[in-house]
């Protein structure tokens, strides 16, 4: 019986380095594109928040729950994450974000972080802001971006 749920691991998609309202809005479609019906028996899809400040009011709590949001786990296959990276991207796409990326954290094959396009830049990493295909130099990219204008 346990080994059934063996295969499960934990895919986390980090949030951190995003802006309070882009956070929102790519969080309700991140509910919207994962959230199973079955959540409250299986408790896949997760959100992470920062922990309360020691001693804060409680009174803005409700308010800045989205603003404190951490990041969100979802309980996948280990296999699942580049499925997860696509549908995130998606996501982007569907928002219009195009200044926003996801990238797999290179520290962990579990954790999807949507960074800054800007910072993933000057980290080497060029990915189309169209389609949010990644490559490795500028020329590869332009080369890319031109289907793009053809269509
Ligand atoms: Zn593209």
């Amino acid at each position: 019986m346990a080994e059934r749920d063996s295969g499960l691991l934990t895919i986390f998609v980090n949030l951190e380095n995003v802006d309070g309202r882009l956070r929102e809005k790519i969080t309700k479609e991140m509910e919207s594109e994962f959230f199973p019906n079955d959540n409250n028996r299986t408790n896949y899809f997760k959100l992470v928040y920062f922990e309360p400040a020691l001693g804060g009011n409680d009174n803005n709590h409700q308010e800045s729950n989205k603003e404190s949001l951490r990041r969100i786990e979802l309980d996948e296959n280990g296999e699942q994450i580049s499925i997860v990276k696509q549908k995130v991207k998606d996501i982007l796409i569907k928002l219009s974000i195009d200044n926003y990326v996801v990238t797999v954290d290179p520290n962990s094959d579990l954790e999807l972080v949507i960074s800054k396009r800007t910072e993933v830049e000057t980290a080497g990493e060029l990915h189309c802001r169209h389609c949010g295909m990644e490559f490795e130099d500028m020329i590869q990219l332009g080369n890319h971006l031109r289907i793009h204008y053809m269509i």
